[in-house]
């Protein structure tokens, strides 16, 4: 490489979020490894692929579960696996659909978003009270 050819990047570290153009990719504030935005951009795609199989594999057993709670009639036993089918796997919905958005949200601005978590605990909230309707009806 010639000296005179070396551009400063755009480096963003996903620790505090910083972006700054360097040709240093240590962040001055954590010291962690940053990336440049066309890294960000490719894990996104990655983020993406992942958070779709998370979201779809998990997504059969909330339909499952609720499929169950739903129209079996089931003794206590069933009805109680059902209702720990649902919060493990919405979680895991959750943690899909978050990865899912996240990582279209980072393929697109090649930097990652701070609200991921709040979706995630929207998400995980959501599932919580749809499983507590379910309790209700069975009851
Ligand atoms: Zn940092």
């Amino acid at each position: 490489m010639e000296a005179n050819q070396i551009q400063l990047e755009s480096y963003y570290c996903r620790k505090c979020h910083s972006e700054i153009e360097t040709n240093n990719p240590i962040c001055p504030q954590c010291g962690r490894k940053m990336q440049t935005q066309s890294q960000i951009k490719g894990l996104g795609k990655v983020l993406v692929i992942l958070g779709i199989v998370i979201s779809l594999g998990s997504g059969l057993f909330v339909l499952g579960a609720l499929a169950i709670l739903l129209f079996a009639k089931n003794s206590d036993k069933d009805i109680a696996m059902a209702f720990t089918a649902l919060s493990l796997f919405g979680a895991a919905l959750a943690a899909g659909i978050t990865a899912t958005i996240g990582g279209a949200w980072q393929a697109k601005h090649g930097r990652t978003s701070k609200k991921l978590v709040w979706i995630f605990f929207g998400l995980v909230f959501l599932i919580f009270i749809l499983g507590r309707v379910f309790s209700f009806l069975k009851n």
